[in-house]
């Protein structure tokens, strides 16, 4: 399979080439070439480490390494035998995705990510990534005493939670390199991509066969991973004789950066019968205009909420989702022209026309917080915030159009990631410690927190002191003199 960018771009990169580069030299995003399809239901019964590679494989190449990269990168990271769980209650499936070393659903990718890249180069490729908090942790655990592979993940030093903290500063690896830095996210961002511009700095680890490179969720290494649990979910349900192949199941998704639910409608595209995409927003809508009306418009006051990861304006994939909608890359440029230049974009009647099986909505941070209440009360289930603002847009959904399908609810991470946030939302006013927060959750919600929490408060600390944001050059130059 060869990859080419959203915007024109075409020089026959493989999946390799393609997952070390990242962006696309034309600023676009890789997609495969062409987008085999599955007969899914040949592969029902079928473990998940094994669906994986059924999936991966026509992407990357060879089943040797589709098989390679899946047994070594799911090795003792899932708690669960086949990674995830599926969750029924009255209203819904919950896919649970956060059984893995982060307890957040960026595992599944970020498990893959470092052995795609072992697998790509000849030397080492030092990863560079500025985090707000899970992403890098992710990052870290995936790429930890991975062979011939460093990663450094700057984070903001006084802009994380205590949990957050706590899960960079017990990092393990040798070559995992969490730093501090005395400023904001942004400003760790900014800091990254002046990094990756510096030539010099290029120049001078390519002398010492370093590549560089990064782990942002625009990689196709990334997307790509994320395909395989909504077909695992869909054949588990058969196989548990909750649908029969060939039902419509709809799909509920918080979204932030558009790779979870693109990489449902790519499962869908490639053969699974799955029915309507349900976009779910917090209180920062700019997808569910979108949806709504046509407009992706940036123009609006950002709003930081309970569920962090969903607190984006730009979200990165829809890049790829309109390549899909017109497979004209000269058109996906232009629109990407405009949400750069003018901040906005606005698609044609055609392309409307393309969303026929497509609703955004968007929960409040009131809504989301009644619904974590709700469920707990009725359901005995306790739900993250960003699963919360999911349940919100399906129970509007629900109401706008009926009940027709079954719904799958991607639960993207451990209630016990945000234990403050979901206290507050069980109608808990005094404010905790994390630690506290997470007993206290466990008591009243008789749910267990999953062990790579709770055992963050007995490792050894080995955090670095902070640095400047001026420092985080000579910081890299450091490491890669190490290397
Ligand atoms: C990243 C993230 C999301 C959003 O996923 P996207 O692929 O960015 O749309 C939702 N929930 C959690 C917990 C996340 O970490």
């Amino acid at each position: 399979m060869k990859y080419k960018s959203t915007r024109g771009y075409q020089a026959g990169e493989n999946f390799h080439q393609a997952v070390l580069q990242g962006l696309a030299p034309d600023g676009g995003l890789y997609v495969p070439e062409s987008l085999p399809s599955f007969s899914f239901k040949d592969y029902l019964g079928k473990s998940y480490r094994d669906l994986a590679i059924e999936i991966l494989t026509p992407f990357m190449g060879t089943e040797d390494l589709a098989r390679d990269a899946v047994i070594k990168g799911y090795k003792d990271y899932f708690s669960k035998e086949n990674l995830v769980e599926i969750h029924e209650t009255k209203d819904a499936y919950y896919l649970e995705l956060y059984h893995g070393r982060t307890a957040a659903f960026k595992d599944f990718a970020l498990a893959l990510l470092p052995q795609f890249m072992r697998q790509s180069v000849q030397g080492r490729v030092l990863i560079l990534t500025a985090t707000s908090g899970d992403t890098g942790k992710a990052a870290m655990e995936g790429f930890k005493n991975v062979e011939g592979v460093d990663i450094i993940v700057f984070y903001p030093h006084q802009g994380v939670s205590e949990i957050q903290y706590l899960q960079m500063a017990t990092q393990e690896g040798d070559n995992t390199h969490p730093v501090g830095i005395k400023g904001n996210f942004d400003d760790a961002q900014r800091g990254v991509k002046t990094l990756f511009m510096d030539q010099d700095l290029k120049e001078d680890l390519k002398n010492r066969e370093v590549h560089l490179s990064s782990a942002n969720s625009i990689n196709i290494g990334r997307l790509l991973p994320q395909v395989i649990y909504y077909v695992y979910a869909y054949l588990s349900l058969v196989d548990q004789g909750k649908l029969t192949y060939g039902d419509p199941l709809d799909l509920v998704v918080p979204t932030g950066n558009f790779g979870d639910i693109l990489a449902g409608y790519l499962a869908k595209k490639m053969g699974l019968p799955l029915g309507n995409f349900i976009c779910a927003s917090n209180q920062n809508a700019v997808l569910r205009d979108f949806f709504q009306t046509g407009t992706y418009d940036t123009h609006r006051p950002f709003y930081k909420t309970s569920s962090p990861s969903m607190d984006i304006l730009i979200s990165s994939n829809v890049e790829r989702f309109l390549y899909y909608l017109t497979e004209d890359t000269e058109r996906v440029k232009n629109l990407q022209e405009d949400l750069t230049n003018k901040g906005e974009f606005v698609i044609g009647e055609d392309i409307k026309d393309k969303l026929k099986d497509w609703y955004g909505y968007a929960g409040s941070e009131e809504e989301a917080f009644a619904s974590i209440r709700k469920v707990l009360e009725e359901d005995h289930y306790l739900l993250d915030p960003h699963t919360a603002v999911a349940k919100v847009c399906l129970d509007k959904y629900y109401k706008d159009h009926g009940k027709k399908s079954k719904a799958l609810v991607l639960s993207t991470a451990s209630p016990y990631k945000f234990p403050s946030s979901v206290l507050k939302a069980l109608g808990e006013e005094e404010t905790f410690s994390d630690q506290a927060a997470i007993e206290k959750l466990e008591d009243l919600s008789k749910t267990p927190c999953p062990q790579v929490l709770k055992s963050l408060w007995d490792k050894d600390l080995k955090e670095r002191p902070p640095i400047q944001v001026e420092d985080m050059k000579a910081f890299v130059e450091k490491i890669g003199e190490d290397l």
